[in-house]
């Protein structure tokens, strides 16, 4: 296994055409148990440089019943979006992960989390990778079918406040979902203390 330092990848400038340049985007330490694979950094967070600063992160954070200290502990969770960089953005909102990123890096860095107990996939990138494409329909009945993928992935909507309707619309997903998701990483967290 080629050993990558997440070091070298911060420095990646491999997609120059990137509208506000290179900037990468993650957490990891091969120790983590716990991996959030999502889509892409917004511009927000490329401004901030940290994952998930914002509404969508705390709405997260709630989901996982974890502080920000735990979160933001790469030993024990990592975050690894498809994309590393903010791609920009289309008519329809921000552009698709670029590609370059798994082949260059992500899948790399996936092989080194030897400790990995529970990857929550976010966004229909990171479920195509990590589910498989053939097994989606659509986000309403992949979230659904949650427990055809527990107890290692767990599917999830996206936690941003744009995503308050579908929540009010399916509120089976955080009546089931989300106490099986604190459940699991309580364990997770606290099988490290034994
Ligand atoms: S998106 Fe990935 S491959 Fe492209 S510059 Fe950023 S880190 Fe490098």
């Amino acid at each position: 296994m080629q050993r990558i330092d997440s070091d070298l990848v911060r420095q990646c400038t491999l997609c120059e055409d990137l509208p506000l340049g290179p900037k990468p985007i993650f957490q990891f330490d091969v120790r983590a148990k716990i991996l959030i694979a999502g889509q892409a950094p917004g511009r927000r967070t490329h401004e901030r440089g940290m994952p998930f600063d914002d509404a969508s992160g705390e709405r997260l954070r709630e989901w996982l019943g974890i502080e920000r200290a735990t979160f933001y502990d790469a030993t024990q969770l990592a975050i690894l979006p498809m994309g590393f960089c903010y791609p920009g953005s289309g008519k329809s909102g921000d552009l698709p992960p670029r590609p370059e990123c798994a082949v260059q890096w992500r899948n790399a860095l996936l092989e080194q989390l030897q400790t990995l107990e529970l990857t929550l996939v976010i966004g229909c990138y990171a479920l195509d990778w990590h589910l498989g494409k053939q097994q989606r329909e659509n986000l309403t009945a992949t979230v659904k079918a949650w427990q055809s993928y527990a107890p290692t992935r767990i599917p999830l909507p996206h936690p941003s406040p744009r995503n308050n309707r579908w929540l009010k619309q399916n509120p089976w997903f955080e009546q089931e979902v989300v106490p099986y998701v604190q459940q699991r990483i309580a364990d997770i967290l606290m099988s490290d203390l034994h």
